[in-house]
């Protein structure tokens, strides 16, 4: 009996054509189907029993929060149904990591769900959507794969959804875990883990499943040389709820913007502080406590806000608030 595997279309350049076959960019999005996608890879139906949908068909940075909470509504209805064992969802590679760290905070079970996308467009010479389709739906079937949180295949490595991030504008071999590492190798259509997320996610994460209609708004403000506070006020301005401060450094910012965000703190607006290094922690300083602000951990910015947005729907609360920062 082959597992049954269900995939999740959302569009991205996996879904997109170009009439040029040497052409990686200029190409018109959206236009591939999901049975289209699953049609492209005959080799997958040896592997799972496959069923498909569409829940959107858009670039990733065109994705909304309403997508959002519709997607994992979706995962978490069809992931409790016995005959569901596991869940692909084919996704727009620029906010992907976005997508896979929300998943990971509210998706309820411990079936595998991975996300997979494509550098190239289908119409591509060595278009990598396929191998990578292939593969997510190798790693969504096998056992290994259980309770390992969202995982993010593509180019044969295994990502966690809490640690992958994009870090190059055009090669396949984008998306790395620069700091924490690759969770494995999917090779040979065998999954070989070497390590685990020792985050909360799924199962075990206070999020999951989520139930609201909306998300707190949450606004990042990026830090640099001689900067003022005109980010900060206007974030606060269109009723930010949260900041996240892609600061300098150890996130260290400039008088202006750290006062900005000091008087954003004191009207109640949670603040992150982050920073645009691609590597190394923030932890917390004897200023968090006197600001008001919260050390975002090994999460960068985007991540940050994802996290915050979900924790708003808990809590307001600073302590609480750097407690949910530390374990996720
Ligand atoms: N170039 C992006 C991709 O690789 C476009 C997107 O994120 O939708 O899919």
């Amino acid at each position: 009996m082959l597992p049954n595997i269900h995939i999740l279309a959302t569009g991205g350049t996996i879904s997109a054509k170009v009439a040029d076959k040497t052409a990686m960019t200029g190409y018109t999005a959206s236009v591939v189907g999901v049975q289209d996608l699953i049609d492209a890879v005959p080799a997958i139906a040896g592997i799972a029993s496959i069923s498909g949908e569409q829940v959107t068909n858009v670039l990733s940075h065109c994705l909304t929060i309403d997508i959002l909470l519709r997607l994992a509504g979706r995962v978490n209805e069809l992931l409790a149904d016995d005959r569901i064992d596991g869940i692909v969802i084919t996704h727009g590679t620029n906010t992907l990591e976005e997508t896979a760290y929300f998943l990971n905070l509210t998706v309820n079970s411990h079936k595998p769900v991975v996300i997979t996308g494509a550098m190239r467009p289908s119409t591509a010479i060595s278009a990598d959507g396929p191998i990578n389709l292939l593969n997510a739906v190798r790693l969504a079937a096998s056992k290994e794969s259980r309770g390992q949180g969202v995982l993010v295949m593509l180019n044969e490595k295994i990502n966690s959804g809490r640690d992958v991030t994009k870090t190059n504008t055009m090669a396949v071999e984008t998306f790395q875990a620069p700091e924490m590492g690759y969770l494995g190798y999917l090779q040979e259509g065998q999954a070989y883990f070497s390590r685990r997320s020792s985050y909360r996610h799924t199962v075990d994460s206070e999020f999951s499943p989520l139930s609201v209609d909306n998300l707190p708004r949450v606004d990042i403000v990026y830090c640099y040389l001689d900067d003022d506070a005109f980010a900060v006020n206007a974030a606060v301005a269109a009723g930010a709820r949260g900041i996240v401060a892609a600061a300098t450094g150890h996130g260290m910012m400039s008088d202006k913007i750290r006062n900005g965000l000091i008087k954003a703190s004191q009207q109640g607006i949670a603040v992150v502080r982050g920073s645009r290094c691609p590597f190394g922690l923030i932890t917390a300083t004897g200023d968090d406590e006197t600001c008001g602000f919260i050390p975002a951990g090994s999460l960068n910015p985007q991540k940050a806000r994802i996290l915050l947005m979900l924790a708003l729907t808990r809590t307001t609360e600073r302590q609480e608030l750097t407690r949910i920062f530390q374990q996720y």
